[in-house]
Order: structure tokens, then sequence, then C-alpha cells
């Protein structure tokens, strides 16, 4: 039997290898506990997936060959767009939602968790990580973000339509 996390709690964790950077912060700004490691060797990442109840997240064929013979739980990312790249990670793992941001965000930079610091001049929200101090807010980037999020989502929703639009817009 594989240790497979549940995604809809909050629990659930990731470790994410060094192809997919980029998908690492997005699970982050998405509330999920993510480790980024582009350093370790397949059999270090495997070892680190395991101990820590950690699904690992790879788009290196070999290494998910290896995670599913050591019955570690894993997920193998094949499309190339980022919103094809998140359906299949929350497809993969069950999941029929993804959390609203910002309830449980994390730090993008080093999956600190964020706290509700102070407003800026504008009124707007700042969130601090209570781990390196970086400060971050809803700006433009934000916009553009929850226009993706939406779109997994969507996909997610209807999983038969979602594999069809896999890397169909880019
Ligand atoms: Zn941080």
């Amino acid at each position: 039997m594989e240790n497979t996390p549940d995604v809809t709690k909050s629990t659930a964790k990731f470790l994410v290898d060094g192809m997919l950077g980029s998908i690492a912060r997005k699970l982050r700004i998405l509330g999920f506990d993510t480790i980024y490691d582009s350093e370790s060797n397949d059999r270090q990442l495997l070892a680190m997936a395991r101990e820590t109840g950690r699904y690992l997240v790879t788009s290196d064929h070999e290494l998910f060959i290896s995670s599913k013979r050591l019955k570690v739980a894993s997920i193998l990312v094949t499309s190339r767009s980022e919103k094809s790249r998140l359906f299949e990670i929350f497809s993969k793992t069950k999941s029929t939602g993804i959390p609203k941001f910002p309830l449980a965000s994390r730090c993008s930079v080093c999956n600190g968790e964020l706290f509700e610091s102070r407003m800026r001049e504008d009124q707007m929200q700042i969130y601090t990580c209570k781990n390196c101090g970086k400060d971050f807010w809803h700006g433009s980037h934000w916009k553009k973000l929850t226009v993706l999020f939406s779109e997994v989502q969507k996909m997610l929703e209807n999983p038969a339509e979602g594999v069809n639009r896999l890397d169909s817009v880019q």
C-alpha cells in the first residue's frame, strides 16, 4: 500500500524536484507546505519524500519509476504549461478543489508561513513571512495567479474536459 497523503486537507505536503521551481512557488502560494530541492540526488529525494510524508513531484520519468518501485507517493508531471501541470498534480491527488488564497498561503521564496502584518498606504493588506521576513500583497501579479488558479479549478471540476485541454492553451 502506498502512503498517499490527502491533498484536500491542509496537511498535504509536497517535495518538488529541481526541474519544477515555478510549480513549487505556486503550491506554496496555494498554502501547501512545499520543499523545493534542486540539490539532492534521486536517492536522497526518495528518502526525504518517504521520511517527511510528502508527495514527490517530478518530471523525471526515471525518478518516478523508482518511486513506484519503492512505494513512495509521487506525481509525474508531463505537461508543459503551468495550468496543465497544476491540473495534473491536483487530479492525481484526487483533489476536487484547490484552496483559496490567502487563508493558508506560504512564502513563495522559503515556504515559511505568512501573517497579516500591516497595511500599505493604499490600504492593501501586507502579508509577511514568519521565516524570511519577505512582504507580499495582492498586486498585479496576484490577478494573473487568480486567473490561473480558477482555470485549474475549472479543469478539476470537469476532469474529462480538463484532460482534453491539457496544454491546448498556453
Ligand atoms: Zn519566506
